[in-house]
């Protein structure tokens, strides 16, 4: 326990959001990361960058907890309205980086929406 060790483990976790472009699954980041930290810390951590605005995690196949590196957030504005993509070939789940037009619907508030598709990715069709 202590904050420098809270620190370290934090770093370690951006640190596989930076070498990875693409997205981690919350079943593949748990395992990543098994000999230096438990479960609940890779949750609690995951959390925290949430707030912060550093990663964003969206519902992908089966139901299972996506994360990915956030672009232009902050712990205030989350804008991150974009599609996520599933490759149906090798599995790679990656942010799109399009945006789509929310509807407005009379008399509703949207507070947040998800587009999740699924295909073939650039290097699968090729
Ligand atoms: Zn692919
Ligand atoms: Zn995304």
């Amino acid at each position: 326990m202590g904050i420098t060790r809270q620190t370290k483990q934090v770093k370690t976790l951006i640190g596989i959001f930076d070498d990875n472009k693409k997205a981690i699954s919350v079943v593949e980041l748990v395992k990543l990361l098994e000999l230096q930290m438990n479960k609940t810390t890779v949750y609690r951590i995951l959390d925290k960058l949430k707030d912060d605005g550093i990663i964003h995690s969206f519902i992908g196949k089966s139901g299972l907890k996506w994360y990915a590196k956030c672009h232009n957030c902050s712990h205030d504005t989350h804008n991150d309205v974009h599609p996520h993509f599933q490759c149906k070939t090798c599995g790679a789940v990656e942010c799109l980086s399009v945006s789509f037009t929310l509807p407005s619907i009379k008399n509703y508030k949207i507070d947040s929406a998800s587009l999740f598709i699924q295909g073939q990715c650039s290097s699968c069709t090729q």
